[in-house]
């Protein structure tokens, strides 16, 4: 006997369970040479049977497995799909394709599956698959194009912290001081905690996403620690863009709550102010305030003394005094809670709603308060670098439509590519690019996305996390109303978020390279080892945020050992602090 394209033949034919079916096993028996009793002939026909039922069932399995594999591929509970099937022996044996179907359905109950025979496969296909790659292949040119206005190289970093090095000197300088972007704005906190502070104070955190009132014990000697009791008060839209007196009363009415809340209603404690926006200071308790950010924009403020405004409504109440010792910035409350616990800690640095740092600057380069010797501590007010064009090269289109969609256009600039308030805007402002371009959602522009501030940015840090299966992105941005959202889509949605990110963290690094190779040039070191203080959400939730940073300040001052401290409450702890050291040094 043979064998070949003949016998393969004569497996379909035999497979035809028929009288008719028997006698073409019969005749196709004699053409081989062969003398077949009907006996014969049946137990061929039965041997064809079990093959091609063999190979069918194999077939199947195979391709149920695959079906799987695309499902889950796909996020989705039920699979719908078509397959496109050629070969001679499904198209043409009796039993084949029935058999495959059924063997398929049976083992993934839960995809609707069509078979489609394919006309011509190898010839229509092969163009086909071109013309789709190609399409694909320029789709993916189109967003990488987009994506890589949002990527930076080192050399544009590296020119980032040069920028920030000379805004820094112009923001120190008496004469440059008014025209730099960077207001290098001094403190007047002179000296990070030695361990001798003790007392109880109050704290007040005012220009975070919560404002809080805290009580805080700080113990010295054997007994060294800091106690804190808080509570937390909401600051409604009206308030924050009503007058400043409603804000301020409404300030002491929470302190009034609280001090009742903790059974000392009436007591008087010296008071350290957290008031983490831009304040020129004249002293430790005196902060004028220089402009709103954040969306805060309480009328009668700004070019006023936030001190004298607190103490003016407590006044205004009559229920208790309060003796506001200290003025303090986030950033240096950070620092300060940090250097607590680690006295190589001299500089503070948030990445929360907005961004924003500080460091120990010699005294004889703070030109604006007199005297030469020691340091001082100087509020960076850093989120507004860019805002005297600095940034301009880098600045994308999303970039300037979140900006000008803002409370104060033109304005913090840097803080606006890189802070919590405005990193989900910006990838929400490239999805509804991509989208119009038709290279996401299948085109559809969904009404969810239009609105402004829909894309926060904690699912910036849900969606790129490692341990999320793709399945997840997809049920966050259906979550977002975005239920037309493909596999491809999520894992795109997820490269924007993690382009965006990125930028953030390395803007960031750039600018504290500066800040720490500044601290390492004023003392004349060869290598500097340091640490920063960092508070913010952002920082602490985001699951790259902080490893990107530290990479790219190995890569932009690599003469400085940085190591990077979580704050714990450096808003709180730590004006607590910078109050008992203030006291301390009073009652010296
Ligand atoms: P603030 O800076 O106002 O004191 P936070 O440090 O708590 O307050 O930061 C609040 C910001 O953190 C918000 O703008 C919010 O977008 C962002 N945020 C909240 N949760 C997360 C998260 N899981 N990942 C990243 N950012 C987050
Ligand atoms: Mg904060």
């Amino acid at each position: 006997m043979g064998s070949g394209p003949f016998l393969n033949c004569c497996v379909c034919v035999c497979a035809r369970r028929s009288k008719e079916g028997l006698v073409c096993v019969e005749q196709i028996l004699r053409d081989l040479g062969l003398d077949p009793s009907p006996e014969d002939c049946m137990a061929v026909q039965r041997v064809c049977q079990i093959v091609s039922t063999r190979a069918a069932h194999l077939c199947g399995a195979s391709l149920a497995a695959v079906l799987r594999q695309i499902r889950d591929n796909k996020a989705v509970d039920r699979l719908r799909t078509t397959i496109g099937v050629d070969g001679s022996v499904y198209k043409n044996h009796p039993q084949f394709a029935r058999r495959l179907h059924k063997m398929v359905r049976c083992l993934v109950p839960d995809c609707d599956v069509r078979f489609l025979r394919s006309e011509d496969g190898s010839g229509k296909g092969a163009a086909m698959v071109t013309a789709v790659a190609y399409r694909l292949a320029k789709q993916h040119a189109e967003r990488q194009q987009v994506l890589d206005t949002l990527r930076l190289s080192r050399e544009q970093l590296m020119e980032v912290k040069r920028r920030m090095e000379v805004q820094m000197k112009r923001g120190l300088a008496l004469d440059t001081h008014d025209s730099a972007s960077v207001r290098m704005l001094p403190t007047y906190v002179r000296a990070t905690p030695d361990g001798t502070e003790h007392g109880d104070f109050l704290a007040l955190d005012l220009g975070g996403t919560n404002f809080r009132v805290l009580m805080v014990r700080v113990r010295s000697g054997k007994r060294r620690s800091v106690e804190m009791h808080n509570k937390i008060y909401t600051i409604s839209q009206d308030v924050m863009q009503g007058t400043g007196e409603e804000l301020f009363d409404h300030i002491v009415h929470c302190i009034a709550d609280f001090l009742e809340y903790m059974g000392m209603k009436g007591a008087s404690l010296p008071l350290g102010f957290t008031f983490s926006f831009p304040c020129h200071q004249a002293g430790l308790n005196k902060g004028i305030l220089l402009k709103w950010t954040k969306g805060f924009k309480a009328s009668g403020c700004e070019g006023e003394d936030v001190a004298v405004l607190l103490s003016d409504a407590i006044h205004r109440m009559e229920e208790f005094d309060l003796d506001v010792v200290a003025v303090v910035n986030d950033t240096v409350g950070t620092m300060m809670s940090c250097a607590y616990e680690d006295p190589q800690c001299e500089v503070g640095l948030i990445v929360g709603t907005g961004t924003n740092a500080c460091y120990m600057e010699e005294m004889r380069n703070v030109e604006l308060v007199e005297g030469n010797e020691g340091l001082m501590c100087v509020n960076m007010e850093w989120g507004a670098f860019g805002d005297g064009g600095e940034l301009d090269d880098i600045c994308t289109e999303f970039d300037c439509a979140v900006d000008e969609n803002s409370t104060n256009p033109g304005k913090q600039r840097f803080e606006k590519m890189i802070s919590g308030m405005y990193l989900g805007e910006i990838v929400r402002n490239v999805l509804l690019d991509f989208t119009a371009k038709g290279l996401l959602f299948r085109g559809k522009l969904s009404e969810r996305l239009k609105t402004r501030g829909i894309f926060e940015t904690k699912f910036l840090s849900q969606i790129e996390s490692d341990r999320l299966a793709l399945r997840q992105v997809r049920s966050i941005l259906q979550h977002l109303g975005l239920t037309s959202s493909t596999c491809d889509d999520s894992i795109l949605v997820k490269e924007v978020c993690s382009v965006v990110s990125q930028r953030a963290a390395q803007l960031c690094g750039a600018a504290l390279a500066a800040v720490v190779d500044k601290i390492r040039q004023n003392r004349n070191l060869n290598s500097l080892s340091i640490s920063v203080g960092v508070d913010g959400t952002l920082y602490k939730l985001h699951p790259h945020f902080s490893s990107i940073l530290q990479e790219t300040l190995r890569d932009l001052a690599p003469q400085c050992n940085v190591t990077l401290l979580q704050s714990e409450d450096g808003s709180g702890k730590g004006a607590a602090l910078i109050t008992a050291v203030a006291c301390r040094m009073r009652d010296a």
